[in-house]
């Protein structure tokens, strides 16, 4: 497969609320989604204490995807957007399923290693197989 159609989605952690909406809205029930409550830290002298739900696991399964963008679209934070072609080929199924908050941190090692000016890490120090 080319990587014209081998594009992927990005999930930008810090806009998600865990919401769930994208994955009740995907048509092919491929985004994995867990989160915990915990309590708000940034209310005003005064407030009700609330909780707010933190991201632990943002998955998707890339072999059920079928890039029809719904999930996108439905965001109501606009914490996913369309992304370069970095999902690899994968000789198994299992393979395709991408933990979104692991490849974010990947991401920022490379843009940070790039800053520096070293060469690309290798795929194993970037959890690459
Ligand atoms: S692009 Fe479509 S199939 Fe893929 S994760 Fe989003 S809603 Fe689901
Ligand atoms: S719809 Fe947006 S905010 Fe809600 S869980 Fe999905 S990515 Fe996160």
């Amino acid at each position: 497969m080319s990587d014209r159609t081998h594009g992927s989605i990005r999930l930008l952690p810090d806009k998600c609320t865990s919401c769930m909406i994208c994955a009740r809205e995907c048509p092919a029930w491929c985004i994995h989604i867990d989160s915990h409550p915990e309590a708000a830290t940034d209310l005003p002298a005064g407030a009700r204490q609330r909780t707010v739900n933190v991201l632990d696991r943002f998955e998707i399964d890339w072999s059920l995807c079928m890039y029809c963008g719904i999930c996108i679209d439905e965001c109501p934070f606009d914490a996913l957007e369309w992304a370069g072609p970095h999902v690899p080929n994968e000789r198994e199924l299992s393979t395709l399923r991408h933990d979104e908050l692991r490849q974010d941190e990947l991401r920022h090692d490379e843009l940070r290693h790039a800053e520096l000016g070293h060469e690309a890490l290798p795929n194993d120090k970037l959890g690459r197989q």
